[in-house]
């Protein structure tokens, strides 16, 4: 593997980056430097390959740079996150809408007024004040008016009065039904939007993270062996 004419001389050899001659415990040859480490090296010293040795200080330098390189990766990468939430929180608008609003602009005066009329139609103050009406209707035509009453006893023209309050209030709450249909399936869609929305970037989320574990995995284990390395070459100095 390594050549005896060029790089061997009287039990010394020569470092590739620098030039000068070590003893050959001080050298590690190629095949021991790590790839990532290797491809700095051959960036800076052409020529490094297979046969081919380093001296342990030029060695503990691109050891250094790669690390920092590294590590400076990884910096970019979560700065390349940052930049994609920023995107799509910019292109991406809120999806969820009030549809009480969105319905109230499409309101013509004949919906307005059928929604006022059932809503005062269901309540306590329309059933008081109508009872309150036939009460003082029938007191009035069967005490105060005594002998020429408009409308004497058993009040046929309250019965043509109710009958006919009946038969327009019914439309009316028909009407309202309708409206309240239209809002709740606006609430509805609304409903599924957000709902979908909120999938998709769960979804995404979930891919960010798998994939910032599996890069940073792959980077601690490469740290890892880098540091086992330096241990043992001290551990060999100290020998
Ligand atoms: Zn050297």
């Amino acid at each position: 593997m390594i050549d005896p004419v060029s790089t061997r001389t009287a039990g010394k050899s020569v470092c590739h980056v620098c030039g000068r001659s070590f003893p050959a415990p001080r050298l590690r040859p190629w095949i021991s430097v790590r790839p990532g480490v290797s491809e700095l090296i051959a960036a800076t010293a052409p020529g490094w390959g297979e046969g081919k040795q380093i001296c342990q200080p030029d060695l503990a330098r691109f050891r250094r740079d790669y690390v920092e390189r590294l590590l400076a990766d990884e910096r970019g990468e979560l700065a390349d996150l940052d930049r994609q939430v920023i995107a799509s929180l910019e292109a991406g608008e809120p999806v969820s809408r009030n549809p009480e609003n969105e319905a109230e602009d499409t309101y013509t005066f004949g919906e307005r007024l059928a929604d006022g009329v059932a809503e005062f139609g269901g309540s306590w103050t329309f059933i008081l004040s109508f009872l309150a009406v036939l009460i003082f209707w029938m007191l009035l035509n069967v005490l105060f008016l005594g002998a020429r009453p408009f409308d004497p006893y058993p009040f046929i023209l309250l019965n043509l009065v109710l009958s006919s309050l009946a038969a327009l209030q019914a439309p009316v709450i028909m009407m309202s039904q309708r409206r309240q249909e239209k809002k709740d399936r606006l609430r509805a869609e609304n409903d599924y939007r957000v709902n979908l929305k909120s999938e998709l970037e769960i979804r995404q989320l979930h891919e960010k993270i798998d994939h910032q574990l599996a890069q940073q995995w792959e980077k601690l284990v490469e740290l890892q062996q880098i540091q086992i390395e330096l241990l043992e070459e001290n551990a060999d100095g100290r020998r």
